[in-house]
């Protein structure tokens, strides 16, 4: 268990789905683990998970694609 560096609340390890913008196309990885913040939910990842993400996004190996909605805020 950690500290979040942003309020200074306890961070718990999580399993999250992660989205990225990777050129023009929102992409998203299931099952990543991340410590989690319980206060502010600020995630933060290992530098050996961010290099794996960084990893299967340059790959695009997706094994689904799904549908995402998308609103006007106004
Ligand atoms: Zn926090």
């Amino acid at each position: 268990m950690n500290t979040c560096s942003v309020c200074h609340g306890k961070t718990i390890q999580k399993y999250i789905t992660y989205t990225q913008w990777y050129h023009g196309e929102l992409v998203a990885g299931e099952n990543v683990p991340a410590e989690v913040c319980e206060n502010c939910n600020e995630e933060y990842f290992s530098p050996e998970t961010v290099d794996k993400l960084q990893h299967a996004i340059e790959l695009h190996r997706s094994y689904k694609t799904i549908q995402v909605s998308v609103f006007q805020f106004s």
